[in-house]
């Protein structure tokens, strides 16, 4: 029997990459590798031809101007990503992204940059950002950890769900004590670091997703994780 192979396509590479958001997709490929997979890598910019196979798709934060060159692109190929996300693709979007996942950012400056509605979510721009090291809780994925930056305040509607709650730090707002947002096999955060090399559970319930989408079933070795353990212990110390 050949190989068993996953498809990872991370989205807006050259705008949305900020805070190692990169190392997520390094990750995933690296534990699929120590499950016994093959790997391929695609990248998705502005004008490409959106890939009609994937099996995971990342993407990662951005500065406003970036989130802005990148918009008329993604509102083309939200459909796409809908549909995908319907069919339970699974997908990790962080900040700048996680943001144009939702309905709109509406930056300090007053500019609106419309997402593709995906989440049932809205960011307004403030002038404070909220920047240092946070912590959540998850019921999924227990603690997770990472580091947030953004002046944009995240706020939820009914058809959305939040990813976490702040345990130490600010979250989505700094009013509700959410952080990020779950949509079937979506997962929307604003945390960097990167997230997933600290915080394997998320990168094992990805690979879990796409391969049972895949193959049937999916059987997980055990991965020492001790290194991911020692950095998270150290992590949950840091001051915010
Ligand atoms: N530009 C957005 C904000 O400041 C997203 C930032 C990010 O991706 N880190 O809210």
């Amino acid at each position: 029997m050949s190989q068993q192979s996953i498809t990872i396509l991370q989205l807006y590479p050259k705008d949305m990459n900020i805070y190692g958001d990169f190392g997520n997709v390094l990750v995933l490929k690296r534990r699929l590798q120590w499950y016994g997979y093959d790997v391929t890598l695609l990248t998705y910019n502005p004008g490409d031809t959106f890939p009609s196979d994937v099996d995971i798709i990342v993407g990662g934060g951005g500065q406003d101007s970036g989130q802005g060159k990148i918009q008329t692109d993604l509102l083309a190929i939200g459909g796409q990503l809908k549909k995908l996300a319907d069919n339970g693709v699974p997908m990790l979007v962080i900040c700048g992204l996680y943001q144009l996942f939702g309905k709109f950012f509406k930056t300090a400056s007053g500019e609106v940059i419309a997402g593709i509605g995906l989440f049932d979510i809205e960011t307004h721009g403030k002038s404070e950002r909220l920047i240092g090291n946070i912590i959540t809780a998850s019921d999924e994925f227990g603690e997770i950890i990472g580091y947030e930056n953004h002046s944009g305040q995240t706020f939820l509607g009914k058809r959305v769900r939040p990813l976490g709650r702040v345990r130490l730090g600010a979250g989505n707002n700094m009013g509700d004590a959410t952080e990020g947002a779950r949509y079937r096999n979506v997962i929307g955060s604003y945390l960097h670091g990167s997230l997933l090399p600290k915080n394997p559970a998320i990168a094992d319930f990805l690979i879990e997703k796409a391969v049972t989408r895949k193959y049937g079933d999916f059987s997980t070795d055990i991965i020492d994780d001790k290194f991911a353990t020692l950095a998270r212990q150290v992590a949950t110390k840091r001051p915010r």
